[in-house]
């Protein structure tokens, strides 16, 4: 039996400046102005639907000075996805850009790795240097999940659905997920922030934020070992996303595109 092809959206809905020097380790040469911008991710298909990361909300936006272009559930909302018939969110890692919505999804199961759990609740968030990216009342909510038996936990890598798995990649944090989705293109991997950029991946940078250094770098082997190509890799906060892939539809021009066409740039 073949297996599922799914469509896969990215949906951008904040954005913020940055500097070029600011996002890789040592610095960049060229240092320039950039761009951050923020995604969530749809999987469907075969009768199946994930939300791959939750985003986060204006208290977020507000309290970490992000500019929010809609909330996750207006971004999904436009997609077509009714937040409250989502029954399956893969949460890649507990950083407030990734999870700060989770409470959008009361009918959800959260697929998690059991390092990330243990990262946000152990001894490193003792340290500014780890703990700022994670907001305790997501934690604290993520925990609450747990005693309601609503969070499935990964070690390693996992499959979810025929088509569909988690890859603990580590680095980033310490329980950072990969999800590796078949499409009619072949094997997509969503890299989350196992490689912020493309340039991360392909030039064997690494983002400044980041727990452990060598299982980053050596996570980019693995994101295109299991990737059908470089060009299946997706990675977690790059603008040009939005410009390698064709839109959702034309009014979703800038907001979707569809990861499972081939790219168009
Ligand atoms: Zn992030």
């Amino acid at each position: 039996m073949s297996l599922p092809e799914y469509e896969v959206l990215a949906l951008k809905y904040a954005w913020r400046p940055a500097r070029r020097a600011d996002l890789f380790i040592g610095g960049d040469p060229h240092d320039a102005p950039a761009t951050m911008d923020y995604y969530l991710w749809v999987i469907r298909g075969a009768g199946r639907l994930f939300v791959v990361d939750t985003g986060f909300n204006q208290d977020m936006a507000v309290k970490r000075g992000r500019t929010l272009l809609r909330t996750p559930v207006e971004a999904l909302n436009l997609a077509g996805v009714d937040p409250l018939a989502v029954g399956q969110v893969i949460i890649t890692h507990f950083h407030n850009d990734h999870v700060g919505a989770f409470d959008s999804f009361p009918n959800a199961v959260f697929h998690v790795q059991d390092d990330e759990m243990a990262f946000a609740t152990g001894r490193y968030m003792r340290y500014e240097r780890f703990a700022k990216p994670y907001e305790p009342d997501h934690v604290c909510g993520l925990v609450r999940l747990v005693y309601a038996n609503k969070v499935v936990f990964h070690d390693g890598d996992e499959v979810i659905a025929p088509g569909l798995s988690v890859h603990r990649i580590g680095g980033h944090t310490m329980g950072m997920q990969a999800v590796r989705v078949n499409t009619k293109r072949g094997w997509v991997v969503l890299a989350s922030d196992a490689s912020h950029y493309y340039e991360h991946f392909e030039t064997g940078r690494g983002f400044p934020l980041v727990f452990h250094v060598g299982d980053l770098i050596e996570g980019y082997g693995k994101l295109k070992q299991l990737a059908s190509s470089p060009r299946h890799v997706v990675p977690g906060h790059d603008p040009l996303v939005m410009d390698r892939y064709p839109p959702a539809s034309a009014p979703l021009q800038g907001i979707a595109v569809r990861l499972d066409a081939e790219p168009i740039a």
